[in-house]
């Protein structure tokens, strides 16, 4: 039978819609919820995403504060900006765009945001408050991920999940967030041994990894539900860490690349600022 397409592009939307209507009653109730975006140097991909984040906000409704630092700035300057967001009403999320130019002490500067502005989830209160089960912004791909999950009715609860990478901003939060879900979760990495014959212990498979198509039929178990998180640029354009045409012949379900989880990451950026705003505005 042919797999369920996950359609990160209009869960996306879906999300955006519902973030609309809940900055639509913020406004109405005199709070008009903001986003502080802080992107240091000129690299370009950095720039293309801090532009897109802009974009989404001037599209559900959400005032963005931009700043762009020169390539040379001093982290005592970068610390006291994210000091002034913390400390101003007006701004309700503050994210800082990776990676920093070297010399830039990123897990200083994260450390610094104000754990109920931190809407990139990456604040080791963040993650803290996530590991004990407690409210807390979450990081944005991995909680993406989630709402694609619930999106199509698929529950966590009893299968087995393998994640595939252990990063702080996608691997492990995935993990946390699936076990919250009250899968069953084993975290893979670059030390795991005969990694296809955990993965295809897998009801949910996660990849995130950066390796272009790794994830092949040899990984999958039929049946099982494919996540690939993983954003490769390769000469024929952008690819996932799964080779979708080997494995969506098996798979029950299964995000494509582009238009499955990246869309997600985005999305999730503007919920999580409007429920930092929701908080504070309660
Ligand atoms: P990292 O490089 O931080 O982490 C990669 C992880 O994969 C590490 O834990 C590493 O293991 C593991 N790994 C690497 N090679 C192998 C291998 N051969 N076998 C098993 N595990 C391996 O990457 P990120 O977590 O930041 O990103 C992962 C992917 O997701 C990338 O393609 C990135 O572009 C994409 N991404 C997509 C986003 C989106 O919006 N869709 C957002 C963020 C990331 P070890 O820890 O042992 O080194």
């Amino acid at each position: 039978m042919a797999p369920v397409i996950i359609d990160g592009k209009k869960v996306a939307t879906d999300v955006k819609a519902r973030v609309a209507q809940r900055v639509a009653a913020l406004e109405a109730r005199g709070v008009k919820p903001g986003l502080a975006v802080i992107l240091v140097g000129d690299d370009p991909a950095s720039r293309s995403y801090v532009e897109m984040k802009e974009r989404d906000c001037s599209e559900v409704g959400i005032r963005s504060f931009d700043v762009r630092l020169p390539e040379g700035t001093a982290q005592g300057d970068l610390d006291a900006l994210v000091e002034q967001f913390n400390a101003d009403p007006a701004v309700h999320g503050i994210l800082v765009q990776l990676p920093l130019p070297s010399g830039l002490d990123a897990e200083r500067v994260i450390a610094r945001i104000a754990p109920e502005k931190d809407v990139d989830g990456f604040h080791p209160a963040s993650i803290g408050r996530l590991v004990r089960g407690l409210p807390a912004l979450h990081a944005c791909t991995p909680e993406g991920v989630m709402e694609l999950l619930r999106a199509y009715g698929i529950d966590p609860k009893g299968k087995r999940a393998v994640v595939v990478g252990r990063s702080v901003i996608v691997g492990k939060p995935m993990a946390l967030l699936l076990l919250q879900a009250d899968a069953t979760v084993t975290v893979c990495h670059s030390k795991t041994e005969d990694l296809p014959a955990v993965c295809r212990e897998a009801d949910i498979l996660v990849a995130a990894i950066g390796r272009a198509r790794m994830i092949d039929e040899r990984y999958v178990k039929p049946g099982a539900v494919v996540i690939d998180v993983g954003i490769n640029r390769v000469e024929s354009g952008l690819v996932g860490d799964v080779d979708f045409d080997a494995v969506a012949p098996i798979a029950s379900a299964i995000t494509p690349v582009p238009g499955g989880v990246g869309p997600m990451t985005r999305a999730m950026l503007m919920a999580n600022t409007v429920a930092a705003a929701e908080e504070v505005s309660r």
